[in-house]
């Protein structure tokens, strides 16, 4: 493989796939152009032989994960279990993504490096094969959110009020990707990153001389 100079995936797309959805204003399908191969499982890297590699993400997926206490014991690990595909309008909504990736690859612009198409392969072509794919094998770009939820007093499920303090627990508040209520349509960095500043101005305003209270 010839030396990179960059990450190998500058190419990214937002695209939304179901224009419908009432749940998801903005893109929620997220395409990313790799110049190498992967193989069927990315995490284990570079597929064998040249090749580029369209990936494609749920940016607003309707499935709901769950991390639960295993225990009294603070030390012991966590029942972590994201439920990927649970809700099968996120399968639909992956099959509309894997036809879009499908265009790209497919389009003039590649040509001088198309050669097959070796994942998911030419022979899984309808919506039912191209789904029992997907579910074979699902990953993550990592983008996980909202396992301790901010809401107002009336949301049962919030575990932070809108100022990031854990309800009922007297000084501790939470600022990172854990307290977005919704998964929002778009990588997650940004809004961690305006998550800790508010936390930073929450903070300075308790600790300034002339907040009361
Ligand atoms: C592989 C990958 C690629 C990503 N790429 C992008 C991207 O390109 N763009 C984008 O916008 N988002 C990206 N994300 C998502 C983004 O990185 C996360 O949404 C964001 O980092 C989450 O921030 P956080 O503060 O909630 O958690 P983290 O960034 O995970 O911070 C948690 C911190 O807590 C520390 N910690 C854990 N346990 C303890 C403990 N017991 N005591 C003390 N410290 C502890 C950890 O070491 C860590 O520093 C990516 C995520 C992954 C996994």
């Amino acid at each position: 493989m010839p030396p990179s100079h960059n990450n190998h995936g500058e190419a990214e797309g937002l695209i939304r796939g179901d224009p419908r959805d009432p749940a998801c204003a903005g893109p929620d399908l997220q395409l990313q152009l790799l110049d190498i191969p992967l193989g069927p499982r990315p995490a284990d890297g570079p597929g064998p032989g040249e090749g580029y590699t369209i990936l494609v993400g749920l940016m607003a997926p309707y499935s709901r994960g769950t991390v639960r206490l295993d225990g009294p014991d603070p030390s012991t690990p966590p029942l972590i279990d994201p439920r990927y595909y649970a809700d099968h309008h996120d399968v639909d909504l992956m099959v509309t993504g894997l036809r879009a990736a499908r265009a790209v690859g497919e389009a003039p612009a590649l040509g001088l490096w198309r050669g097959e198409e070796a994942l998911p392969g030419p022979e899984t072509a309808d919506d039912e094969r191209l789904g029992a794919y997907l579910r074979q094998d699902p990953h993550t770009y990592g983008h996980y959110a909202g396992t301790c939820a901010l809401g107002t007093d009336t949301d049962a499920g919030a575990v932070v009020d809108t100022e990031l303090r854990v309800r009922g627990v007297d000084g501790l508040r939470v600022a990172d990707a854990s307290v977005m209520p919704t998964v929002v349509s778009a990588s997650t960095g940004a809004t961690v990153f305006a998550l800790g500043e508010r936390a930073a101005d929450l903070l300075r305003r308790d600790t300034s001389p002339a907040h009361d209270g």
